[in-house]
């Protein structure tokens, strides 16, 4: 049998329909618009592109939205500087630096200088504390948005057997904290897996839900996944260029093979992917009510 496919533009379209009318009555009922400063230092092409797709979706969902576009030589100290700023416009209720950084600037530095209350990508450690202990205030967008297609979905995670492969500090770990609390939407018992994992095959075929972000092209094959598994593939590969030009994408799961043994799956493009910039303005949205005191 063939899995269910799981469509995260669908998902992501029905968030922000809701977004878009919590944004409507905040405007109306108290003058303001969810504000969201977009920083991009330099014109990496993926970055330009990434940072684009924000700002029209904030557009789109009636936000007040800004982009900073600074050289590619700024001085950290400027670039600090426009975060203070942006830490101290009440207009503005989150503030999204996009990575990578050019490698004269200090990273960490720059993310530890985003006020957690504006801190709409989750990544400051205030936050990744506050996920740690169950009192997020903000969480990391693509765990959010996982946690979110496999809640509306219908997928029961309260009890489930969760691998997540891959550990890092934006997916793979904040994921894994998500899904263990004790908590609705979660309250799994979870693995996490990486390359120091000496059987990967002996966790994977454990899981209920299989998570994967390991940015290997289809490194999970058929015989790693149990029969009626969920599985949900964050991996984006490049793996060539279409015929129109564009990138031509895979994710870290055998997509073919792996939908014919599982109960459902994401694919790549459309799975995960449409979630994580909704995540971003729904952590905006809450940003906006939690500065008017309403959540
Ligand atoms: P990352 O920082 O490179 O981390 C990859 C993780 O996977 C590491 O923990 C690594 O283990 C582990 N890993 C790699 N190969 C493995 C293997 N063969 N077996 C077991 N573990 C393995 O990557 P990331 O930032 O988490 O991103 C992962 C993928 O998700 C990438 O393809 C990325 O493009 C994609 N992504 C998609 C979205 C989205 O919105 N759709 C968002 C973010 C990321 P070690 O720690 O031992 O090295």
């Amino acid at each position: 049998m063939s899995a269910r496919i799981i469509n995260g533009q669908e998902v992501a379209q029905q968030i922000r329909h809701e977004i878009r009318q919590e944004a409507e009555r905040l405007k109306s009922a108290y003058g303001i618009s969810p504000g969201l400063v977009t920083i991009i230092v330099g014109n990496n092409p993926a970055s330009v592109s990434y940072v684009t797709g924000k700002q029209k979706t904030a557009k789109d969902l009636g936000f007040y939205s800004v982009q900073e576009d600074c050289p590619e030589d700024i001085q950290e100290e400027k670039l600090l500087a426009l975060i203070d700023r942006y830490n101290r416009d009440p207009k503005i209720h989150g503030i999204l630096v996009q990575l990578p950084l050019p490698g004269h600037i200090n990273e960490t530095k720059v993310l530890y200088a985003i006020d957690p209350d504006k801190d709409v990508d989750g990544f400051h450690p205030v936050n990744l504390g506050r996920l740690m202990i169950g009192e997020a205030l903000f969480y990391p967008c693509t765990p959010y948005g996982i946690q979110q297609l496999l809640i509306r979905s219908n997928i029961e995670i309260d009890g489930s057997e969760v691998v997540v492969v891959g550990r890092s500090n934006i997916v793979g770990k904040p994921v894994a904290m998500m899904l263990c609390q004790k908590a609705k939407g979660a309250n799994a018992t979870v693995t996490i897996c990486h390359t120091g994992t000496k059987d990967l095959s002996y966790h994977t075929r454990r899981a209920d839900i299989l998570i994967v972000a390991a940015g290997r092209p289809k490194a999970i094959t058929a015989d790693m996944v149990k029969e009626g598994a969920v599985v949900i593939d964050v991996g984006v590969n490049r793996i060539g260029v279409t015929q129109e030009g564009k990138a031509r994408l895979c994710g870290d799961v055998d997509f073919d093979a792996v939908k014919e043994k599982a109960s459902a799956i994401t694919p790549v493009p459309g799975g995960v992917g449409p979630m994580t910039i909704t995540m971003l303005m729904l952590n905006t949205l809450n940003a906006a009510k939690r500065s008017l005191k309403l959540s």
